[in-house]
């Protein structure tokens, strides 16, 4: 499969009276066309920034960003606006990313309007009718409001409004967080139904490692702005390299009635994002920090096959 999005060295930073905040900071990877890239990380490590900045809701303060061959951060907003429709979100919560003054069918019929899909109103119609069919939802819902529907059926009008352009890529920002667990399940195995129909490559943002598990091909890792591992979902889940990774999939419970399970809770301060000092930013929360940890921010490896670890002793921390 080819890549359809490149980013590199991406940096997103924020000016806050105290100094400038890292959000994302110095963000590398490749993404193919018809897979999911998760991205976890804790909250506030900056995984919703960082796929707001590449469909360019925030402004990138650095790097590139190359989709489908071009690199977007270099274009005008009007050169832009041709690709906008090609690179399209699905938020986490859908009653506030959505107008409550507006019926389903003007929220889903918005995009048509605006980028001019069809020049009547019956073609407009007829889309907005095929669209709620394809995510599920009944036409009887056209003309009710948001706050008349449950979460489900909110995130249903969210996927059909997000692909109401029929994007290549999305940005999934914790789609199914706010949803129960039993529509979670609708949710995402909608989502892997009309990725594999329309060739749809997903970003998808979340912190519960379970459902990234469930739906991505490969996972990059984040924390405070860094990228600490980059694997495939098969090989994270399996051999967890980085000490940050480790920490997080042993918080993931375990759903067996009695099964017990070594939990290692994370101790220290979380180091600020605000100029953050040089040195790994794990270091203040890491068991195997050594000087060289609080001095040296260490690179990212390739620690295994297609495994890539920042970590100065990953090599020592897991015997490889
Ligand atoms: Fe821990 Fe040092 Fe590795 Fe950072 S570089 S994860 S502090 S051992």
């Amino acid at each position: 499969m080819s890549t359809i999005l490149e980013v590199k060295n991406l940096k997103k930073y924020f000016r806050t009276p105290k100094g400038l905040l890292h959000a994302v900071d110095d963000i590398s990877f490749k993404a193919k066309q018809g897979e999911t890239l998760g991205i976890v990380g804790e909250s506030g490590c900056g995984k919703s920034t960082l796929g707001r900045a590449i469909i360019r809701l925030h402004e990138p303060t650095s790097g590139e960003v190359i989709f489908d061959g071009q690199d977007i951060t270099k274009l005008s907003n009007k050169e832009f606006d041709k690709v906008r429709p090609d690179m399209q979100m699905i938020f986490q919560d859908p009653y506030s990313s959505i107008n409550p003054r507006m019926s389903v069918s003007e929220i889903i019929s918005e995009p048509l309007i605006i980028y001019k899909r069809f020049n009547n109103r019956q073609g407009i119609e007829n889309e907005v009718a095929r669209l709620m069919d394809t995510v599920g939802l009944a036409r009887r819902f056209a003309n009710s409001y948001p706050h008349e529907l449950d979460g489900g059926r909110r995130q249903r009008i969210g996927v059909a409004r997000a692909l109401s352009l029929n994007p290549k890529f999305i940005v999934c920002d914790e789609p199914v967080s706010a949803l129960d667990v039993s529509i979670q399940a609708q949710i995402l195995n909608l989502m892997q139904d009309l990725q594999a129909e329309r060739n749809l490559t997903y970003l998808f943002i979340t912190h519960d490692l379970s459902v990234v598990k469930h739906i991505s091909n490969n996972i990059l890792v984040m924390y405070l702005g860094n990228m600490v591992e980059y694997a495939s979902s098969k090989d994270i889940f399996k051999t967890r390299l980085h000490p940050y990774t480790k920490a997080l999939l042993a918080a993931v419970p375990i759903p067996v009635l009695g099964m017990k399970k070594e939990r290692k809770l994370l101790k220290g301060e979380i180091t600020s994002p605000i100029e953050p000092k040089p040195g790994c930013r794990f270091a203040s929360r890491c068991e195997y920090a050594k000087e060289k940890c609080s001095n040296e921010q260490p690179e990212l490896i390739e620690a295994l096959e297609g495994h890539f670890v920042a970590c100065h002793y990953v090599k020592e921390i897991n015997n490889i």
